[in-house]
């Protein structure tokens, strides 16, 4: 047994010291995999989120081994999945510089060796055009649950259609997508349209505003109980405060707490078949990495709340994985 290593600049970062396996033979006998994603090209603005897998993974490594403990709640998460070596770190999509659809179609791949593999993927930004090939990857149906402060849903020119800001207007498009609610979304930069299509639609705009009046358990009664919902969190669903390592921060956001208890909520409710986490832009974050940190906290607490769920139990022993 070799001793754990607890000095956080210590090691190489993988996500909370997971295994490292990279090819679809090393996931035998995992529940999880982490995909890093470092691709920014669908940024329009300000580059550097393509450092984001990097800075969160190393942030992992500031939190305790064995189990994370809140001691607001009582709750200890992730000791069965980590003490047992469920958790695989898949490390990055090989991306392709300057070739965007060869890097989209190598996400999908690399999605669905992990789905393949029967593991449940948390994907790493990456900017937030990565959501729609990491979706593309599915076969299952699923609802699309976003947490955002802007809607992504630009419309689609014949030579610009790939970037963080078009992502949501393919995945409402895809046949296995059940239906689409965007949570946190504010500021001046919303447009009317947009909001006005999705509702036509049959999609569900929650402005931030009403995110606050719902709660977490109003936002997570919005999907239907028990359903498969894949989550999308874009940082700057938190308030700009709280960011200074992303470059789309708006004011009015959410708090880390009010956003751990919707994500807690969903995880209650529904079955989470996959979740992502984007827009992490390291080279703007301040030198104690506080964006990068809060990646981690949401990431593991997030995947923490879903395996802490009764189906979440289930499925491992139908794996086997759990006797
Ligand atoms: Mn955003
Ligand atoms: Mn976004």
């Amino acid at each position: 047994m070799v001793k754990p290593i607890l000095r956080p600049y210590v090691g190489i970062p993988s996500f909370l010291r997971a295994p490292v396996a990279e090819t679809a033979d090393g996931l035998a006998g995992a529940a999880i995999a982490v995909l890093g994603v470092p691709f920014d090209e669908g940024s329009p603005f300000l580059p550097g989120s393509r450092m984001g897998p990097r800075a969160i993974r190393e942030h992992t490594l500031r939190l305790p081994l064995g189990g994370l403990y809140d001691p607001d709640t009582g709750e200890t998460v992730l000791e069965r999945e980590t003490t047992r070596g469920l958790i695989r770190d898949a490390g990055d999509v090989d991306v392709r510089p300057a070739n965007a659809e060869r890097t989209f179609t190598l996400i999908t791949q690399r999605t669905r060796e992990i789905l393949d593999a029967g593991c449940f993927p948390v994907v790493l930004g990456g900017d937030h055009s990565i959501t729609y090939p990491v979706l593309e990857a599915f076969d299952r149906p699923a609802h699309v649950l976003q947490f955002d402060a802007h809607q992504d849903y630009s419309e689609i020119d014949e030579d610009l259609a790939r970037t963080n800001s078009h992502a949501f207007r393919h995945i409402t498009g895809m046949d296995t997508c059940l239906g689409l609610t965007q949570v946190g979304i504010r500021g001046l930069r919303t447009t009317r349209a947009h909001v006005e299509e999705l509702h036509a639609k049959g999609h569900r705009v929650v402005p931030m505003g009403e995110a606050r009046v719902l709660g977490a358990a109003g936002i997570a009664a919005l999907l239907p109980e028990k359903a498969p919902v894949y989550v999308s969190i874009d940082v700057d669903a938190l308030d700009m405060a709280l960011i200074p390592g992303c470059v789309s921060g708006e004011p009015d956001g959410f708090s880390h707490r009010d956003l751990m208890a919707a994500l807690r909520a969903v995880a209650e409710r529904c079955e989470i078949v996959g979740f992502d986490f984007v827009e992490v832009n390291p080279p703007l974050d301040v030198g104690t990495g506080a964006t990068a940190y809060l990646g981690a906290l949401v990431t593991a607490g997030f995947l923490g709340f879903i395996c802490n769920q009764p189906w979440w139990e289930a499925r491992l022993r139908t794996q086997g994985l759990l006797v």
